[in-house]
């Protein structure tokens, strides 16, 4: 039961690749951007953690609230990079949290979306961020090298698992 729309909002899985003049939505107005859209992932879980339809208080539930990032590149200029990410809730009262940024390359955009560990506080990329630039890395060259450099993807030439440590 979602309040919004957000397939209406927010660009889906199988736009990536397309290029366009996207109109993103931020807290206040859009931000416009002429570029390609790489990738998308949502750590959205179907089955909540609690008794009832929606959580009330702020126990986790990752049907209730969950991250959306997603990936662009520009189309013209200086072909930055920018990561639009989404904490999304379904919660009466909350809103979508909203942020982004440009990245001058490919590295710089993998560096921003590093996660510390929670123990050992090494940063790495996992998870929902991990899924979307593996679609991500279909697209553009440039980030499949970055994202291979830091062990995100297994390498063209090596079948090497990724390890955490
Ligand atoms: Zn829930």
């Amino acid at each position: 039961m979602s309040r919004i729309d957000r397939e209406e909002l927010y660009p889906q899985p199988d736009e990536a690749g397309e290029e366009d003049l996207w109109k993103l939505p931020l807290a206040y107005g859009d931000l416009e951007i002429e570029a390609r859209f790489l990738g998308v992932a949502s750590s959205q879980q179907s089955g909540h953690s609690h008794p009832g339809e929606i959580v009330t208080d702020k126990r986790k539930c990752a049907q209730c609230r969950w991250f959306e990032p997603r990936i662009f590149r520009e189309t013209g200029g200086e072909r930055r990079y920018i990561l639009y990410t989404i904490g999304c809730s379904d919660v009466p009262g909350e809103k979508d949290l909203i942020r982004y940024r440009y990245a001058r390359d490919a590295y710089e955009a993998v560096s921003n979306m590093k996660t510390p560990h929670p123990q050992t506080g090494v940063r790495a990329i996992v998870g929902v961020t991990k899924r979307m630039f593996e679609q991500a890395a279909a697209f553009d060259p440039e980030l499949k090298t970055a994202l291979e450099e830091v062990g995100a993807l297994p390498t063209d030439d090596d079948n090497r698992t990724w390890r955490t440590a």
